[in-house]
C-alpha cells in the first residue's frame, strides 16, 4: 500500500512539473502572426527613434560612419574589441585592394569579474596595459611608418551617444557591466587617459559599436552587406540608412548620402513580445531592470538563466528533482547558455550529456531519461523563442528598408552579416533563426536575402574604420 501511495504521489508531482512546463511553453509561443506583429512594431520604433532623440526605446544611434570600407585602406592599424567577458587586441596590416589583409595578429585577454563592476580607471588601466604589452610585440615590418603615431579602432560594444567618429559618451552599461563613474564620460577620453598613464602613445581614430565593426568588416569583402546583427552575450543590430531618412540628424548631409545606424535593438520592447513571469523576475533582479528586454529573452547571457529559473520552479513546486531542491539550482547564472546548448544538442539515446551537465553543474546525481527529455524540451522552448524573435527583428529592418518584398520583380540582393557566440556555436538557435526568417519572407524573397557569418568581423572592421579616419590619410593612400 505504501509503495502504491508513493507512486501516486510521484506521478502527481510529474504531472505538476509538466503543467509548469506546458504553461511556460504556451506563454513563449511565437506563431508567425505574432512575429509579423513584432517585426512591424520594430519598424515603427525605428521610425520613432530616427525622428527625435529619445523618441523611442530604440535609440537608433548615429554612428558617424558615413562611408564603409572600400578595400583601398592601407597601413598598419590597431583595434581593441571590448564588449564581453573578454577583450581582444588586434594588429592589422592592410595592403589595399589587391592585397587586402596582409597580416593580422591578435591576443585575447579575459576581464576579471571584479573589474566589470569596479571603477572606470581600473578597467581602462587594465585594458591599456594589455594593449601596451601587445604593442611591444610588434615584429619585423609591423611598425608604423617613422614619425607616425599608432592609430586604433576602438570597438566598444555598449550604447554610446557619439559626438564624432572618435568620441562619445556611455549611455548605460549592459551585459553584466556596471561601473558607475563611466556614465556620461567620453569613453575615448577614458581610454586615452589610461594609455597615457601606462606610457602608450596611440590615437583613437574611430570609436565603433561591434555591430558597426561587423558591418564594416562585412562590407570590406562584400558590397551587398547592408546590415549586421550580433547574437552573442548581448544582441544588437546596425544597418545603412539614407541620411535623409534621419530627421534627428541636423549635421551636414554626408556626401555618400548614407549613415550607419546603431539600433541598440536589445532595448526594444513591445506588448507583442511573449514575456513570462520568469522573464519578469529575471529582469527585476538584473543589474539593469526595465532595460534591454529584447536582449533578455534572446541573447547568450540570459538563455541559460531562463532555463534555470523554470527548472527551479519545477523543483520547488513539483519536486522535479525529488523532495529537496538542489541547492546549486538556486544560484543565479550558474547554468550558462553553453551548458544549455550542450544539453539541447545531446543526440545520445540516453541523453548522457544532459545527465552529466546536471551532475556537474547542479550536483544532481541521478536523473531519469524522462526528466532529461523534459529538460531538453525546456531548452528547446527557450532557444526557439529567442531565435524566432531575432528573425522577426531582422524582418523589421528589411521592412524599414523596403527589402522585404520584391520590387517590380527585380532581385536586389541583401546580405546581413551575423556574428556572436550564440549564432556561431548554438546550432539549433542558428538554424531556427534562419528557417524562421525564410518562413517570414516567403520562398521567393528569401532567395535574395543572405545571412552570412562574419567571423570576428568587428575587430577588422574597427581597424578598417581607423584606417579610413586616419590622420595620415594622404600618406596612407600614397
Ligand atoms: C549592447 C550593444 C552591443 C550588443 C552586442 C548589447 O548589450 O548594448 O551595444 O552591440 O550588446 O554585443
Ligand atoms: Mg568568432
Amino acid at each position: 500500500a505504501l509503495v502504491v501511495r508513493h507512486r501516486m504521489r510521484s506521478s502527481g508531482r510529474w504531472a505538476k512539473a509538466m503543467a509548469i512546463l506546458r504553461e511556460f511553453e504556451d506563454k513563449c509561443g511565437t506563431p508567425i502572426g505574432k512575429l509579423h506583429q513584432v517585426a512591424d512594431a520594430m519598424t515603427v520604433e525605428m521610425h520613432a527613434g530616427l525622428a527625435s532623440e529619445g523618441g523611442s526605446k530604440l535609440k537608433m544611434l548615429i554612428s558617424y560612419v558615413d562611408n564603409l570600407p572600400t578595400g583601398d585602406e592601407k597601413g598598419l592599424f590597431y583595434a581593441l574589441d571590448l564588449g564581453g567577458t573578454n577583450f581582444r587586441v588586434l594588429r592589422v596590416l592592410l595592403g589595399g585592394k589587391e592585397d587586402r589583409v596582409v597580416k593580422q595578429e591578435f591576443e585575447e585577454v579575459s576581464i576579471p569579474p571584479y573589474l566589470m563592476t569596479g571603477s572606470s580607471d581600473a578597467l581602462f588601466d587594465y585594458i591599456a596595459e594589455a594593449l601596451a604589452k601587445f604593442v611591444a610585440t610588434e615584429g619585423e615590418g609591423l611598425h608604423p611608418s617613422p614619425g607616425q603615431q599608432r592609430e586604433l579602432g576602438f570597438t566598444f560594444s555598449f550604447p554610446v551617444q557619439q559626438t564624432s567618429i572618435a568620441s562619445g559618451t556611455l549611455i548605460k552599461w549592459t551585459k553584466g557591466f556596471s561601473i558607475e563613474d563611466t556614465f556620461g564620460q567620453d569613453v575615448v577620453g577614458e581610454l586615452t587617459k589610461a594609455m597615457e598613464r601606462v606610457g602608450l602613445d596611440m590615437r583613437v581614430a574611430a570609436l565603433v559599436n561591434d555591430t558597426i565593426g561587423t558591418l564594416a568588416g562585412g562590407r570590406y569583402y562584400k558590397q551587398d552587406v547592408i546590415a549586421a546583427v550580433i547574437l552573442g552575450t548581448g544582441t544588437n543590430a546596425a544597418y545603412v540608412e539614407r541620411a535623409q531618412a534621419i530627421p534627428k540628424w541636423h549635421g551636414l548631409l554626408p556626401r555618400s548620402g548614407e549613415m550607419v545606424i546603431n539600433m541598440e535593438w536589445g532595448n526594444f520592447r513591445s506588448s507583442h513580445l511573449p514575456l513570462t513571469e520568469y522573464d519578469q523576475a529575471l529582469d527585476v533582479e538584473s543589474l539593469n531592470p526595465g532595460e534591454q528586454i529584447f536582449e533578455k529573452i534572446i541573447s547568450g547571457m540570459y538563455l541559460g538563466e531562463i532555463v534555470r529559473r523554470v527548472l527551479l520552479k519545477m523543483a520547488q513546486e513539483a519536486a522535479f528533482f525529488g523532495v529537496d531542491v538542489p541547492p546549486k539550482l538556486e544560484i543565479p547564472f550558474i547554468l550558462r547558455t553553453p551548458h544549455m546548448s550542450a544539453m539541447h544538442h545531446d543526440t545520445s539515446s540516453d541523453l548522457r550529456v544532459v545527465g552529466s551537465k546536471l551532475k556537474d553543474i547542479l550536483e544532481v546525481p541521478n536523473t531519469s531519461l524522462k526528466m532529461r527529455k523534459a529538460i531538453v524540451e525546456l531548452c528547446d522552448i527557450v532557444a526557439t523563442r529567442g531565435a524566432r524573435l531575432s528573425a522577426a527583428g531582422i524582418l523589421g529592418i528589411l521592412k524599414k528598408l523596403g527589402r522585404d518584398t520584391l520590387r517590380d520583380g527585380e532581385k536586389q540582393k541583401s546580405v546581413i552579416a551575423l556574428d556572436g557566440g550564440l549564432f556561431e556555436h548554438y546550432t539549433k538557435f542558428r538554424t531556427s533563426m534562419e528557417s524562421t526568417l525564410k518562413e517570414l519572407l516567403g520562398e521567393e524573397v528569401s532567395e535574395s536575402i543572405v545571412i552570412e557569418h562574419s567571423n570576428d568581423g568587428s575587430g577588422i572592421g574597427a581597424a578598417l574604420l581607423a584606417a579610413s579616419h586616419s590622420q595620415y590619410m594622404e600618406v596612407a593612400e600614397a
